[in-house]
């Protein structure tokens, strides 16, 4: 039994979601024609209360879009120093869209409004960068699967307001902060101008991301996408799939996070293990004593045992729960820790 636990990215469709995709209607959904595209955008609108969705085939994309859409060259945006769409979009932010970040110095992944504050530079002062967006990423990534209080993005939609700043939601992972804090898709879209979700991570699709907006917003993305490379002919195979997730996927992701706190109690009482941060959601981060076991050798013990994780450099190592991710696999991963 293999077990691989590098992501929640992994996953394969399962036969029902494979059925859904097989049986989706289809058309060519650069000239809006694929009905199931334009269901699965309907759906996800409704969802958060927000008046369009755009379907995209990378959450890369389709944060990408959104910063093209709320900036003009030479802009700044602000966002946390782990912030996926400044660590890992490849630089898109400054190659697509001229922008460049600024850098906020949170805890796990999370900002506080006075943080964000006083990160904008002063509109009059013409030798800094304009500020325009407000980015934001929950659960945060690189913090662990952190899950931010939702009574602070409410404060910083303050300062945004008060500042006449765009604020943009990455949420790759807002399905296991929603599951994990009780909360609706329709708080948040009442917050942000536009929100990016995930279907091919906890949700277990194929391939796919979703941005929801204004009308007048989601127009405009269409034109983005077509130019960054993204209309796509017969989604709707892909789509179908994301409804089935929508239907059945979402409140089993307890799941994963049960199981991902269970690893976090078993990993904190091996000697090896320094410390485990905090676990919200299917996120486990947590760090090694080089001096006892380095991390190649642990990877490698791992390995032996037909477990897969990585490593994260620094002596961190990251372990993701998932859909396919069983509960034999559980059993014989916990055993194995033990074991070590
Ligand atoms: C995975 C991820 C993305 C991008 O998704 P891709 O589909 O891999 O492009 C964006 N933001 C966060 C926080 C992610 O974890």
């Amino acid at each position: 039994m293999k077990i691989n636990l590098i992501s929640d990215t992994v996953t394969k469709p399962t036969p029902e979601m494979l059925n859904a995709m097989f049986t989706s209607e289809v058309g060519d959904d650069v000239f809006k024609h694929d009905p199931t595209v334009n269901e699965l955008e309907a759906k996800v609108a409704a969802m958060f209360g927000m008046e369009a969705a755009l379907f995209f085939p990378s959450g890369t994309m389709a944060n990408q879009t959104a910063i093209k859409l709320h900036t003009q060259p030479g802009e700044q945006l602000i966002c946390d120093k782990y912030a996926h769409i400044f660590n890992y979009e490849g630089g898109g932010v400054s190659f697509n869209s001229g922008v460049s970040c600024r850098l906020v110095d949170g805890d796990r992944g999370m900002m506080t409004a006075e943080q964000v504050e006083e990160a904008i530079n002063p509109p009059d002062f013409y030798h800094s960068p304009l500020t325009t967006l407000v980015c934001i990423e929950n659960t945060a990534n690189k913090g662990g699967g952190a899950c931010w209080d939702f009574k602070e993005l409410e404060k910083i939609k303050a300062v945004c307001e008060k500042h006449g700043l765009k604020y943009h939601l990455d949420g790759a992972r807002l399905w296991n902060a929603l599951v994990a804090k009780g909360e609706s898709p329709k708080q948040y879209g009442a917050l942000f101008n536009t929100i990016s979700v995930c279907l091919s991570k906890g949700l277990g699709c194929p391939v796919g991301s979703v941005l929801v907006g204004s009308k007048k917003d989601i127009d405009r993305a269409i034109r983005v996408r077509k130019m960054f490379g993204g209309g796509m002919r017969q989604a709707g195979y892909l789509s179908g799939a994301a409804i089935y997730a929508l239907d059945n996927h979402i409140e089993r992701l307890h799941e994963d996070h049960r199981k991902a706190k269970e690893i976090g109690v078993v990993l904190d009482g091996l000697s090896f293990v320094k410390s485990v941060e905090p676990i919200e959601t299917n996120i486990i981060i947590f760090a090694i004593d080089e001096k006892l076991i380095t991390q190649e050798q642990f990877l490698a013990k791992l390995k032996e045992n037909n477990v897969e994780i990585i490593g994260m450099g620094q002596g961190k190592l990251r372990i993701v729960t998932h859909l396919d991710y069983t509960d034999n696999m559980h059993n014989r991963f916990i055993s194995i820790l033990k074991s070590l």
